[in-house]
């Protein structure tokens, strides 16, 4: 195997044709309506709404934000239950909303919070569970709703990953007191940067609405602390094109996930992820799983020679955030067997929407050719 000319990434933003961007922004250069709520807001909220299948929708400038405004509409206290296998942002918008973070352990077949692990953690300060559908595989969410309801505890869920996901064709966004979409950039489908929370209670959308705008009711009114988070336009505009073709999207990413699967499933310790019956799936990530004494190398030697072919993998999510620098010394970090050996084992591979198919087969040759 040669090394790739350019730099493979492990992601690469999908862009609609540029043409059609002009044309849909330019009707801001008539208006002058840059931001709060015009009217690509308004219909990227609608379409949004549709294409996921959930009954509210509140937009927002991006993902994180989104999950602290979240957390702050719920009114949460106390401690919060988990997962240390995510990106920085879940466990942040807890510790800068005031609260503790309680980290749980993961499952070891699809990486999400292990819900058997969850009742053994919560105290009478506990207050809500934020779990993630991590890598866009779906948490079991039947039990953390009954876990919910015997305990009286919110569920907000980080569905950063899981855009376009059904569960027997209800919309992933459906479940939980509220879900939190990141629409980035570096997402399967996204408005640059972005973020969007579904919930079935209507009666958020107001107090939502209120967070993120300055807690601003009227000209003269200002009824609680918020602060801004609103999405613009051109944000809105992006998202309305991207809607167009997330179906194909998800369609070409699930062509290059089954490639990665079929050349690898028989090298011995590189092991993925399954698809589930009932879940329509968005291929938002390719993890594979590197087990040392089969394969003969360790995810960190294989990311370095995926490095000498041009290859740009990533370690996610490695470290766990309980071993940031940031929360280790604060947080216990105990009792997280499964997290920790997923963390130290786990390489995301190249995937995206645009992806050549050549180049997921010359990936796996490369991965192949390192068997001794
Ligand atoms: C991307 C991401 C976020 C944050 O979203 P932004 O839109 O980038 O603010 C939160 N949680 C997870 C798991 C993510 O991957």
């Amino acid at each position: 195997m040669e090394k790739f000319a350019s730099p493979i990434m492990v992601t690469q933003s999908t862009l609609p044709p540029f043409k059609e961007y002009c044309e849909s922004i330019s009707q801001i250069w008539d208006s002058h309506w840059l931001t709060n709520q015009g009217p690509l807001h308004e219909k990227f909220k609608k379409n949004a709404r549709e294409y996921l299948k959930v009954e509210n929708v509140s937009l927002f400038t991006n993902g994180h934000l989104a999950l602290e405004t979240a957390i702050k509409a719920l009114n949460l206290k106390g401690e919060i239950i988990t997962t240390p296998f995510s990106f920085a942002s879940t466990t942040h918008a807890i510790t800068n909303c005031g609260l503790k973070p309680v980290f749980c352990d993961i499952r070891s077949d699809n990486y999400t919070i292990d819900t058997n692990k969850i009742e053994d953690l919560i105290t009478e300060r506990t207050s809500a569970i934020i779990p993630v559908h991590v890598f866009g595989y779906p948490c079991d969410v039947r039990h953390i709703e009954e876990i919910a309801k015997k305990h009286k505890l919110s569920v907000i869920y980080d569905a950063a990953h899981v855009f376009g996901v059904r569960i027997n064709n209800v919309g992933i966004g459906e479940f939980g007191d509220i879900s939190m979409f990141s629409l980035h950039a570096t997402k399967v489908f996204h408005s640059i940067e972005g973020g969007l929370l579904s919930y079935k209670n209507q009666d958020l959308e107001h107090k939502l609405d209120l967070l993120k705008n300055f807690g601003i009711s009227g000209p003269e009114t200002v009824e609680c602390v918020g602060i801004n988070a609103k999405m613009n336009e051109f944000q809105a505009a992006m998202g309305l094109l991207n809607l167009k073709s997330i179906e194909a999207d998800i369609k070409s990413r699930g062509l290059i996930t089954n490639i990665y699967r079929s050349l690898l499933s028989d090298v011995p310790g590189v092991h993925m992820t399954e698809d589930v019956q009932n879940v329509e799936h968005n291929f938002a990530y390719l993890p594979v799983l590197i087990d040392e004494a089969e394969y003969g190398m360790s995810r960190d030697n294989l990311f370095n020679i995926l490095k000498e072919y041009n290859v740009f993998a990533r370690k996610y999510f490695y470290p766990l955030i309980s071993d940031f620098s940031c929360y280790k010394e604060t947080y216990k970090n105990i009792d997280l067997p499964v997290a920790k050996y997923v963390s130290n084992r786990i390489l995301t591979l190249p995937l995206y929407t645009s992806m050549e198919p050549a180049i997921a087969q010359n990936i796996c040759e490369i991965i192949k050719a390192q068997i001794k």
